[in-house]
């Protein structure tokens, strides 16, 4: 897969990865402060799902899932995710999830990492990776606490 090549994707133990810092396409800040989930600022979107559209506040302790939702998300069921301040879409046009082929949103990182989660309600719970750009691959690594062996 060639068009692979300028990204390194890995997979983080489940809870020991908290991300601190999340922007939308456009830059805005998604991290919220008043809906703190496990003590931590919390990812704020905005989801759309049956013509409904209400904030999703996403656990920002990789692997957990203690998402808080203002709407019902049935199981199975696609949401659309937008920023909740300039109201860009997140979804990526060009990924899927590779567990059901639903559509993927990306939520952005500092240093041009990034997250993806599947946007079919229910799928959500198992499939979040961090996908990081080379360069950001090792800052990740000594914040694991592991080294790279790549
Ligand atoms: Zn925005
Ligand atoms: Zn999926």
């Amino acid at each position: 897969m060639p068009e692979m090549r300028n990204r390194v994707e890995i997979m983080v133990p489940h809870g020991q990865f908290v991300v601190r810092q999340a922007r939308c396409p456009q830059g805005c800040d998604l991290m919220d402060a008043e809906h703190p989930i496990h003590d931590h600022h919390s990812i704020h979107v905005e989801a759309t799902c049956e013509g409904q559209t209400g904030s999703l506040y996403l656990d920002p302790v990789y692997g957990s899932h203690d998402n808080i939702a203002e709407l019902e998300i049935p199981k199975g069921e696609i949401v659309e995710f937008t920023c909740p301040h300039c109201g860009t879409s997140l979804s990526d046009p060009d990924r899927s999830c590779a567990k059901c082929s639903a559509g993927i949103f990306t939520i952005h990182l500092p240093k041009g990492g990034f997250i993806e989660a599947c946007r079919r309600g229910g799928c959500l719970n198992h499939r979040l990776q961090l996908v990081t750009g080379e360069q950001a691959m090792q800052r990740v690594f000594d914040e694991l606490g592991m080294d790279a062996f790549l």
